[in-house]
């Protein structure tokens, strides 16, 4: 495994404050390592944007950090926390180190001016230093690398397909050449076909720049295929992380199970879809335990009393995978 390039530690999220507050985000501990497409993945409301909002500091009110750090590696130079920089650093911080895309980018196109002011508003906003022509060349470069050629730089977004607008805004998210991307359901309004080639084509630019991806979907399909590794959230807390091939093949979290059982296998013979009886839980009504537990096939005493602790399954003694059940075999080493 490469080096860290960013470290989340022990960190909360709260809607609301005093006894209004719900926990949204629950003690994550997850590390992005540089050159890595690392996926989050879980149902609607188990907290991944929540989080994506959080580490980026972009989350609007109510939503408030409640606890943790948030660890930057730039390359060559000291680590530092996220959470303790100023707004003039937090600003540089968010284009030049760390890009996001979030759901529905492709409509956040200003529909009034062509792709090309846009981009170049970015390059000039950001890197004052470099000449016009070299602006222009700069856009123009990262457009080409997202499959979108240099002729249509002058196109309006309405005259963009959706598949288009979305990758502009994933050349615009690249075009500071940013250390790490965040994309939180970037693809989830195009269908599945146009998906998967953004993504494909994703992951072979990151293998060319050199960034980290954390992706966020609540399609694990997806993730199977293209990302390094995979963490499963649920009620706020990772529950599982492993590599994409090991999870596939040997998910070792109950609620993981479930979601791998909600879509077809991608190879092999054919399994049963069964997908996962009942619904997220109620943040304003956690259950206690193992907050799957009245959803578990496999719960017994202990899941609805003690929290189970995420770490490497004594079972499997791979540091590279970790889960939180208390399942024989899968509760972590001492
Ligand atoms: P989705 O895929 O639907 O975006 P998610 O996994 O990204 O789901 P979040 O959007 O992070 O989940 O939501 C996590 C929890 O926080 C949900 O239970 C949601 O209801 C709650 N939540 C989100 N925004 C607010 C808000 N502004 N006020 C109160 N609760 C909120
Ligand atoms: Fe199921 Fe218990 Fe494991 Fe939770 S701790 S996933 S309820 S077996």
């Amino acid at each position: 495994m490469k080096a860290p390039v960013l470290e989340i530690r022990d960190f909360n999220v709260d809607y609301g404050l005093g006894d209004q507050a719900v926990r949204a985000v629950r003690d994550v501990t997850l590390t992005l390592h540089r050159g890595e497409v690392l996926g989050l993945a879980g149902e609607s409301g188990s907290g991944k944007s929540t989080l994506a909002y959080g580490v980026t500091r972009l989350l609007p009110p109510p939503g408030v950090i409640s606890g943790g750090s948030v660890i930057y590696h730039p390359p060559g130079d000291q680590p530092y926390d996220v959470m303790g920089l100023a707004d003039a650093e937090l600003r540089a911080f968010r284009w030049a180190e760390t890009s996001i895309v979030f759901q529905g980018a492709m409509n956040s196109l200003n529909p009034v001016h062509k792709v090309s002011t846009q981009m170049l508003d970015v390059i000039r906003a950001h890197e004052p230093q470099l000449t016009p022509p070299a602006r222009v060349a700069r856009a123009k470069e990262m457009l080409k690398l997202v499959g979108i050629s240099a002729d249509r730089m002058d196109a309006y977004p309405h005259q963009l397909s959706g598949g288009m607008r979305q990758r502009v805004m994933i050349g615009m998210a690249l075009v500071l050449e940013p250390q790490i991307v965040i994309m939180d359901e970037p693809t989830t309004a195009l269908d599945v076909v146009m998906q998967r080639q953004i993504l494909a084509q994703l992951v072979e630019l990151r293998e060319r720049l050199d960034f980290s991806v954390l992706f966020i979907t609540h399609d694990l399909s997806l993730l199977v295929e293209f990302a390094d590794r995979i963490a499963i959230m649920y009620g706020g807390r990772i529950v599982e992380e492993a590599r994409s091939a090991e999870l596939y093949k040997d998910s070792l979290h109950p609620y993981s199970e479930g979601l791998l059982r909600s879509f077809p296998a991608l190879r092999g013979p054919r399994r049963e879809l069964s997908g996962i009886p009942g619904s997220p839980p109620d943040l304003r009504g956690m259950p206690s335990g193992c907050a799957f537990h009245p959803r578990c096939p496999h719960a017994f005493d202990r899941c609805s009393t003690e929290i189970p602790v995420l770490g490497v399954p004594a079972a499997r003694n791979d540091p590279n995978r970790s889960v939180a059940c208390w399942l024989p075999g899968r509760v972590p080493v001492a």
